[in-house]
């Protein structure tokens, strides 16, 4: 019996405010690289998703990081420039949303 991995987490956050991304490492060793607009679009909050059922992507474009703050142990919360600071990424989420070939590509 082997017991279950715990779900993945990241061992490394760098935003490429250059290239405007951000890259995830993650302790399994994969590699995410999430584009800004990528990610601000899939915003998890209640403001963005209203009360769809499901996941509804939000098409931003131009989006920029202001700061990127650690939730506990399990979350990632984004401070977008224009303010927005509501979406709470958990890592479960985030990893979700990885935009790689292996990972079944960008979800939209
Ligand atoms: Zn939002
Ligand atoms: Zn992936």
């Amino acid at each position: 019996m082997t017991a279950v991995p715990p779900y993945p987490e990241p061992i490394e956050v760098r935003h490429e405010k250059g290239a405007r991304r951000l890259v995830v490492t993650w302790d399994d060793g994969h590699v995410s690289t999430y584009p800004l607009d990528y990610l601000r679009s899939w915003c998890p909050c209640a403001g963005c998703q209203g009360h769809s059922p499901t996941a509804r992507y939000l098409e931003m474009t131009g989006q920029e990081l202001a700061h990127l703050e650690p939730v506990g142990n399990y979350a990632l919360a984004p401070t977008w420039e224009d303010g927005h600071n509501t979406g709470i990424y958990s890592f479960r989420y985030l990893r979700g949303l990885c935009p790689c070939d292996e990972c079944g590509g960008e979800r939209r």
